[in-house]
């Protein structure tokens, strides 16, 4: 276990941040790489592992400090395991509708069975840049893609997502139940009890 007091995290992401605090909880101080950099590095790698371990390498070196870093996105049985990494760029920037859009025109006329997908979610935490041993955690969180979007909170490609536990789409859960079911809820509770954090 390692005990540590603050941690940057490789986000320019304000939300982000106070929602990974939040499942963190206060042991851990997290301060954005922001506070150092405004260069973000290009996401060059072929997994999720190793985009996170890229992105939490650099904010470390900018920082020099402890850094952690996620990388997340939809993975699709039938694609095999696409979007994946493109998931925020799936149909080439145009933005979560098209993205949505592009994804059920490639399903379309698939029956439910064959509709499983997963969001993944992967934390990688470095002590320093070169780190040889970075902490890596996966969440991931099961469902299916539904033949239509439905519901209007969350974001990306909540309203297509089938939360089966649950019987309704990712975007018909508040942010509080969203936030103790998801992909990103998941590895951090890995990641807590990595550190020993409450
Ligand atoms: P990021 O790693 O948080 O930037 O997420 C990458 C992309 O994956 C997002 O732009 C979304 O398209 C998708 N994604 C990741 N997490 C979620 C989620 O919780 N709901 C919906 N889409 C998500």
């Amino acid at each position: 276990m390692i005990t540590l007091t603050q941690l940057v995290l490789a986000s320019h992401n304000a939300g982000k941040l106070k929602e990974l605090q939040a499942m963190l909880g206060h042991q851990v101080h997290l301060r954005s790489v922001g506070e150092f950099s405004q260069a973000e590095p290009e996401e060059t790698g072929l997994s999720f592992v190793e985009n996170a371990i890229l992105k939490a390498r650099n904010a470390s070196r900018l920082s020099g400090l402890p850094a952690l870093a996620d990388d997340s996105g939809l993975a699709v049985d039938h694609l095999g395991g696409a979007p994946g990494i493109y998931s925020a760029r799936y149909a080439d920037g145009q933005g979560d509708a098209a993205n949505n859009a592009k994804l059920l025109a490639a399903l379309e006329g698939l029956p439910e069975a064959e509709r499983g997908a997963q969001f993944v979610c992967v934390l990688a935490l470095v002590r320093h840049a070169d780190d040889p041993l970075p902490i890596l955690c996966e969440g991931l969180w099961h469902g299916r893609i539904l033949q239509a979007a439905s519901g209007a909170n969350g974001f990306g490609y909540d309203p297509l997502f089938w939360v089966p536990e649950r019987n309704c789409s990712s975007a018909e859960l508040s942010p509080t139940e969203k936030n103790q079911l998801s992909h990103r809820a998941r590895a951090m509770a890995l990641l807590r009890q990595r550190l020993g954090v409450e």
